[in-house]
């Protein structure tokens, strides 16, 4: 088993290669990830076998370790596959799977007996006996269920070995740690398969079998009734707490997210990390507060509002988003820097559209913003563009020259029609 950490994990989400380099960028400690089978998620852009061998040589060449979902609920026809699946894995350096259930416990401890497991979320451990079977069983890592307080999640890292690995941001479902049937019933799509169309979020209204298509509001507001619409979890300024009850990984959710959302809030969650050791080299007793600068990036990157969940308790009304399934959202993202360059000049691939004089924003690591103006843009042959668009390689020239890095990312405000 590994032993506790001295210093604790950033464990990021990604989606695709591109989300794993930016991750890695502004500041990853560890990445999980899906290959094309197995995992959750089924829609994210998960990895097929030549990316995931890929993604593992990128990761461990910056020190970042890879952890792979293996974490559907298996029928007996998906075990069919496992076997070679699990194999593949291991021969690709993988540094952990992530599993739920039990069946794929066994039998990748059968096959694989040097393979580190992690328990998923979806194992919904609530209570420090659960997480000691699982230690027991040869897991090395527990992932606790999103439904857990403060004064559990210090309960359980006070009474088992393995490492504690927390939640702290990201979406949440209205059901336990994602076990729903909602979205297969309505849908057809299975969550436990990784294919959830989020029907929690949908606006529910009463239909009477006799008048078909004349909906009766169930009114919270004039916008009908979202009820089992749950804000997204941030437990941001929770972390100096969480660190002082011995969390060794803190995990972001969003493999589906987009490539400015996931990066950015990795980047912030990097920084309060960063913030929290800084101030405990000066005096390891104190659990410091965490500055409002932290929030207000976060809020830049999209919300549809956040709660603490469970952690001061029992999760009340104010968890849940009534009024609607709204995303606000002040900055958008403008482009990915494509290379490195100290120069007014820098390589970018553009996400939305750029023209001449815009304002936008570098985003640096740490909580570093540079704000500029484009003077100009222009194609690779060095044509003047009176504006480029989403999905253009280009070069763009900036009113002052920054230190633009590889994989950076620039946002721009939203304009709002
Ligand atoms: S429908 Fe909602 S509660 Fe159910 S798994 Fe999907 S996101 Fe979670």
């Amino acid at each position: 088993m590994d032993n506790k950490s001295t210093t604790t994990e950033l464990l990021a989400p990604a989606g695709s290669l591109e989300k794993l380099k930016s991750a890695i960028h502004y500041g990853a400690d560890a990445i999980y990830l899906a290959g094309q089978r197995y995992g959750l998620r089924a829609k994210a852009t998960n990895f097929n076998d030549d990316e995931m061998v890929e993604a593992v040589r990128l990761a461990h060449a910056e020190g970042v370790r890879v952890f792979v979902t293996v974490n559907i609920m298996a029928h007996n026809e998906d075990l069919l596959d496992l076997p070679d699946y699990l194999h593949f894995l291991a021969e690709s350096k993988v540094d952990a799977l992530i599993i739920s259930d039990p069946g794929i416990f066994r039998l990748t401890r059968q096959l694989l007996p040097e393979m580190k497991i992690h328990i998923s979320t979806q194992a919904n451990i609530t209570n420090y006996q659960s997480a000691l079977f699982w230690q027991d069983m040869g897991a090395c890592r527990i992932n606790l269920a999103r439904e857990l307080s403060g004064v559990e999640i210090a309960e359980v890292c006070a009474n088992i070995q393995a490492k504690v690995e927390v939640f702290v941001h990201g979406a949440l479902c209205i059901s336990y740690s994602g076990r729903c049937m909602l979205s297969h019933y309505l849908t057809g799509r299975d969550a436990n398969k990784g294919a959830c169309a989020h029907p929690c979020r949908y606006n529910y209204r009463l239909e009477e079998e006799k008048r078909p298509g004349e909906y009766f509001p169930v009114e919270e507001d004039e916008r009908g009734v979202y009820i089992f619409n749950s804000k997204d979890l941030c437990l941001l300024e929770r972390l100096p707490e969480l660190l002082a009850m011995g969390v060794d990984s803190v995990k972001i959710e969003g493999r589906m997210k987009g490539i400015y959302y996931a990066a950015g809030i990795v980047r912030i969650y990097r920084a309060a990390l960063d913030f929290i050791k800084a101030v405990q080299q000066e005096n390891s007793d104190i659990v410091p507060q965490m500055p409002s600068a932290f929030m207000d990036e976060i809020l830049k990157l999209g919300s549809r509002g956040y709660s603490q969940n469970f952690f001061n308790g029992q999760a009340g009304p104010d968890t849940m988003l009534y009024s609607g399934p709204k995303v606000t959202q002040d900055y958008v993202p403008a482009a990915l820097v494509r290379s490195d360059s100290s120069s007014v000049e820098v390589e970018i691939e553009v996400r939305n559209v750029i023209r001449p004089g815009d304002e936008l924003e570098y985003m640096g690591q740490g909580l570093a913003n540079f704000p500029f103006k484009v003077q100009g843009v222009r194609s690779d042959q060095g044509t003047p563009l009176e504006q480029a668009n989403p999905g253009l390689r280009i070069f763009l020239i900036a009113d002052r020259p920054l230190d633009w890095q590889c994989h950076g990312l620039i946002r721009k405000v939203r304009v709002v029609a």
